[in-house]
């Protein structure tokens, strides 16, 4: 994938294309950022741009995407291009490593630069961190270092400043959808639904694929407009144990899991009513579609009452992460939104 393909990370991005087309670029980076934002899309974009055989792609930072180097290095079939990965103990050892420093102590194959990507680098073994550092300090000729991080403060000290430390933060919630919608083939309602509970993360949103977040996030509406209206007791705890059934015929049990999902849907729907409270525009809400209503829900949230239901969701969540019963959980919570 060329950098202009990439979504989301926009600065970042322009900046190392920028180095890139100068031929400035350090040749050893350290890219950190939460898992599943795209730190490694764009590892592999890199990798590509330097090698890429398109001159105007080349003259702009770019990958073209499409060339013979593109393709194989996508396919991670490239011989100059290295990619490591963790183990299936999840460890990348020492062995891996010295195995690829011999790799580097000779000319590119075809390439103009051989790039070696480490995915997951909080998984070197100190051994294998150590026999990297000589390679760090004095790459080899030609020769790049990409390492890709959530952790990096699981790396040695003399790892992180031998490296150029390249910062990416989370994903919007419109960032997201689009990964989701594209690459994905996801539909734009449920790609959204999961965007929004993401923290930014399209790994988060994707672990969320085989739940109907549309429907778990319509039952999490229906308790916040219930709770909004209804003061008394009876009829909040009846809006609470709602949550504990699928809408619909059968009356199937929903799992914890689902309920976990429903919780966090309230929280962002929460979120939605403090932004529209307080005034923000309305573009920046995780939930656009559902505008009208939430607006409509917002008066009744006003004051403290948004922040401290988000409070009381969150601590229902904490609860039923360590096993309290959904029905006393989804009782309470019904009680104090
Ligand atoms: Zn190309």
């Amino acid at each position: 994938m060329s950098f202009r393909a990439l979504i989301g990370h926009r600065q970042t991005v322009d900046r190392l294309m920028r180095a890139i087309a100068r031929g400035s670029l350090p040749p050893t980076l350290l890219f950190t950022g939460a898992p599943g934002i795209g730190k490694w899309h764009t590892a592999v974009a890199t990798a590509q741009a330097v090698n890429c055989l398109d001159d105007d792609a080349r003259a702009a930072g770019d990958a073209c995407g499409t060339c013979r180097s593109c393709d194989r290095v996508a396919r991670g079939m490239h011989v100059d291009v290295l990619p490591i990965a963790p183990d299936d103990k999840a460890s990348i050892k020492i062995d891996v490593i010295r195995d690829v420093l011999a790799r580097t102590s000779y000319r590119p194959f075809e390439g103009r630069r051989r790039v070696v990507l480490i995915r997951d680098a909080e998984t070197l073994e100190l051994s294998a961190q150590n026999a990297l550092l000589k390679s760090l300090e004095e790459p080899p000729d030609a020769t790049m270092f990409v390492l890709v991080t959530s952790v990096p403060g699981a790396l040695l000290p003399t790892v992180r400043s031998r490296t150029m430390r390249v910062r990416f933060a989370p994903l919007t919630v419109d960032e997201v959808t689009q990964v989701l919608e594209r690459d994905h083939g996801h539909d734009a309602g449920p790609a959204r639904a999961a965007a929004a509970l993401a923290d930014g993360s399209v790994g988060q949103a994707l672990g969320l694929a085989d739940a109907d977040v549309v429907a778990l996030r319509d039952a999490a509406l229906r308790l916040l407009s219930e709770v909004a209206v209804r003061t008394d007791a009876p009829a909040r705890v009846q809006a609470g144990d709602a949550l504990l059934t699928m809408a619909g015929g059968g009356k199937k049990e929903r799992s914890r899991d689902e309920l976990g999902v429903v919780l966090r849907c309230a929280a962002a729907l929460l979120r939605d009513l403090e932004a529209i409270n307080a005034g923000v525009d309305r573009r920046v809400l995780a939930h656009p579609s559902l505008e009208p209503t939430l607006a409509a829900l917002a008066s009744r949230f006003g004051g403290d009452r948004a922040r401290s239901a988000f409070a009381s969701v969150d601590r229902a969540l904490y609860a039923l992460e360590r096993n309290a019963g959904s029905k006393v959980v989804t009782e309470w919570l019904a009680l104090n939104l």
